[in-house]
């Protein structure tokens, strides 16, 4: 058996180990055909069934029916943040913005530096992003409400949605919990993915599109950057990230496998309450970061040691004991567990015990 870390990277992220394994298996001979998926042409009938099963599995991971397009495209969910703007504002009309810290900060300077029109609808920035506002105001005449569903960062999430008026898109950037919990898909118009931390390697951002919302942009766009394109061919109008969507179709098998979206949620709620546990009975010892219980997340864990210097002797024993990838951002510091679908209980279950036995050593 090989070596495996606890791995709580916040992206790219552990994989499921069974879909590493089938993907090794299939690498040098995708089903005895004698080629790898790497080296196939994305119109062969192959990897046509490929892509297909990945769209359709999507659809049913969130049951969704085909009024849905599922688009694979590239460029990360940053290119999603000038797509979103440029397809779906027009020049008329407001783009609203929900500020919830970096990436939904990145996504609404976006919008403003292709001179769109822009209003923050509501933002937490004035008490560090440590919490997801609920009360939010629209501007007149709004394009759509975006908002990003996980703070991959602050480790905040939605666990609620917002309230628009009728008429009004709301569009989620999920790239930090997407597929890791029954939402209601149906409310937003859009939604968007990096693959890289919940479902996949990096290199291919998911983006799921209501087929009447769609047809209802004016398109006319720089080919590439209009969602018109890609859904009239499929997300196949130039070649696709064709591995990297092969894996991804084989982690959406693995959570249907899994007993679908509703198994995967009381996994995670598991995970995540066995390490928000030790940090609230740690009398302070550890402290989460964000202060409102009811906005935190359930895939990316932050907290703070009493002093920077113990926050970095926690994270190099860790590392020294196989729990990896445990430092916050750069940008707020302190730590950071990330712990995705393909996180293993095991793995949550040996940080909180390693959390138990750091706090004895050092209170
Ligand atoms: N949105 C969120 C919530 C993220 O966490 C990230 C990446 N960490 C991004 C957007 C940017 O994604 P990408 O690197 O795929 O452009």
């Amino acid at each position: 058996m090989e070596k495996r870390i606890h791995n709580f990277s916040a992206g790219p992220s552990t994989l499921p180990l069974e879909v590493l394994h089938q993907v090794q298996k299939d690498l040098v001979s995708y089903k005895g055909l004698g080629l790898s998926v790497m080296e196939m042409s994305h119109r062969s009938k192959e990897y046509g069934e490929i892509i297909n099963a990945a769209r359709e599995n999507a659809r049913k991971i969130y049951g969704l029916g085909d009024d849905w397009e599922v688009l694979f495209l590239q460029g990360g969910a940053s290119t999603q943040f000038l797509m979103v703007a440029m397809n779906l504002c027009p020049d008329d009309k407001v783009a609203n913005y929900i500020n919830t810290g970096t990436w939904a900060t990145n996504a609404y300077k976006e919008a403003i530096k292709i001179g769109k029109k822009t209003h923050l609808a509501a933002t937490s920035e004035a008490d560090g992003f440590a919490y997801i506002p609920r009360e939010f105001t629209l501007s007149e005449n709004p394009a759509y409400l975006h908002i990003t569903h996980n703070n991959t960062i602050r480790g905040t999430e939605y666990h609620w949605t917002p309230e628009v008026p009728a008429g009004v898109p709301l569009i989620a950037d999920m790239s930090s919990n997407f597929m890791s919990r029954p939402v209601d898909i149906e409310k937003y118009d859009m939604v968007y993915a990096g693959a890289q931390k919940n479902v996949g390697p990096a290199g291919c951002t998911v983006v799921l599109i209501k087929k009447e919302f769609a047809a209802k942009l004016p398109g006319g766009l720089p080919t590439m950057l209009d969602y018109k394109t890609h859904i009239a061919k499929e997300s196949m109008f130039n070649t696709p990230p064709a591995f990297a969507i092969y894996v991804i179709g084989e982690v959406f098998k693995w959570i249907l496998e899994q007993g679908g979206i509703d198994s995967i949620k009381e996994s995670n709620l598991a995970k995540a309450n066995l390490i928000y546990d030790v940090i609230d009975n740690s009398n302070g010892f550890y402290t989460g970061s964000v202060t409102d219980k009811e906005s935190r997340s359930l895939m990316n864990i932050t907290f703070l040691l009493p002093s920077d210097e113990l926050s970095k002797k926690f994270i190099a024993e860790a590392a020294a004991n196989d729990l990896n990838g445990l430092k916050g951002h750069r940008s707020v510091g302190g730590c950071r567990a990330s712990v995705y679908n393909a996180c293993p209980y095991e793995s949550a279950h040996a940080l909180a015990e390693f959390m138990k036995k750091f706090m004895a050593e050092n209170k």
